[in-house]
């Protein structure tokens, strides 16, 4: 835990979340700006800002975490996204995965990068 990291207070209960998923390792909740309805993050229990600073055994269990979620939403097109570092549009220092649907042909498969 980070005590100035914005996702281990979500994970302590300290700022409250639409939560769709936890386990002993893992949370899923709803993202508080979502790019498309249905928006959710992924992340690991462990706080580490990048994926090299995740071990394995916390990592491995992301994926199939999104996968659960894109599966009980029905979701057919959708972006799973992870970003690390400043540069490559990472603004929480938490890593995190991205599920963003792409529930209609309208909402096209582009990507809205947060402005810097
Ligand atoms: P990044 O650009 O770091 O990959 O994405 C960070 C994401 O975290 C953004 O989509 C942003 O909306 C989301 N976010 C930031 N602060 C909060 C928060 O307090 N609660 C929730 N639910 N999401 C947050």
């Amino acid at each position: 835990m980070a005590a100035s990291c914005i996702f281990c207070k979500i994970i302590k209960g300290d700022i409250p979340s639409m939560k769709i998923f936890e386990s002993e390792k893992v949370l899923a909740f709803l993202d508080i700006n979502p790019l498309s309805s249905g928006h959710a993050l992924v992340i690991p229990k462990h706080h580490g800002a990048k994926l090299t600073d995740i071990p394995d055994d916390q990592l491995s269990e992301l994926l199939p975490v999104a996968a659960r979620i894109a599966r009980a939403a029905g979701a057919d097109q959708y972006n799973i996204l992870q970003n690390n570092g400043k540069m490559a549009h990472q603004v929480v220092d938490h890593v995190h995965f991205h599920y963003i649907p792409k529930p209609n042909e309208q909402e096209g498969l582009g990507i809205s990068w947060p402005q810097q």
